[in-house]
């Protein structure tokens, strides 16, 4: 009788794994329209991209309006979950998201844990430093301090590009822009439309600069976990509709046009298949 008992739990255990595994395999798609919500993980603040609104409290974008126009694709609410430069990844392999639109950008080393979309936003990296503190390039960075986010981009490229300085992480772009105020670092580190939002939302805007050419490549992709096919191309075709049918033009220029604080010229083209 024992022994039934055992066979009986092993099967059981044996079901129950194939189920789950089942239930992965229906893929990100189906559960997110059986649930009727698309989980979002995004920056809370990272100005202009996902910030908390100062008047209405609420958490907005422009990674935060791409999300909801591919909520609104699928027909579903749209949840939003923070995540900073270093728990995107793990918050979305973890499945407590179902994407991450959060200033990330595609890289391949980054492609082993996760899969991106087609580039939705394109930028490089520079530096954000005090007016007239003389630094005009990472090559003047030598025996400086720089401050930046953990688990980005941003860390690495610059410690690449300039050996000689000194890299502190910080666990978001807000602090690493109040330790450059404090004189604590010398520069802050980062695409340059997160510098571009950084600067532009400080109280004296014209105390800070933008300086140099971009030193590396930074386009966004928004992560998808692995092997979810049928999700992502969901999510591709949304990103391509938006830009064919000007939706894609309209944010952007809602968040980096000419009227706004965050002015950035769109100088390129979205990679759209063809039907
Ligand atoms: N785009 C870069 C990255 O993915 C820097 C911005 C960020 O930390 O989100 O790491």
């Amino acid at each position: 009788m024992k022994r039934m008992n055992l066979v009986f739990a092993l099967l059981l255990a044996g079901v129950l794994t194939m189920s789950s595994i089942t239930s992965l395999n229906a893929g990100t798609l189906e559960d997110v329209k059986q649930k009727g919500v698309l989980t979002a993980g995004v920056k809370d603040a990272v100005v202009p991209f996902g910030f908390v609104d100062e008047k209405t409290k609420k958490l907005v974008g422009f990674d935060v309006d791409i999300c909801r126009y591919i909520a609104d694709k699928m027909g579903v609410e749209l949840e939003l979950k923070p995540v900073t430069s270093a728990t995107r990844i793990p918050t979305l392999t973890q499945g407590m998201i179902d994407l991450a639109a959060a200033t990330m950008t595609h890289k391949l080393s980054r492609d082993e844990v996760i899969d991106f979309t087609i580039t939705y936003f394109m930028d490089g990296q520079k530096l954000l430093v005090k007016k007239e503190s003389g630094i005009k390039s990472y090559h003047d960075l030598a025996g400086k301090r720089v401050g930046t986010a953990k688990g980005s981009t941003s860390e690495k490229n610059v410690k690449q590009v300039q050996p000689e300085c000194t890299v502190i992480s910080f666990e978001g772009y807000p602090q690493a822009f109040l330790a450059l105020k404090q004189g604590k670092v010398s520069a802050v580190t980062t695409d340059s439309g997160i510098l571009v939002g950084l600067k532009a939302s400080d109280d004296n805007p014209d105390a800070w600069e933008i300086v140099g050419d971009f030193f590396a490549n930074e386009p966004y992709g928004i992560g998808v976990r692995e092997n979810d096919s049928n999700f992502l191309d969901f999510v591709n075709r949304a990103l391509i509709e938006m830009w064919n049918d000007g939706t894609y033009k309209k944010l952007y220029d809602k968040w980096f046009g000419p009227q706004t604080k965050y002015y950035m010229p769109l100088t390129w083209k979205m990679e759209t298949f063809p039907e």
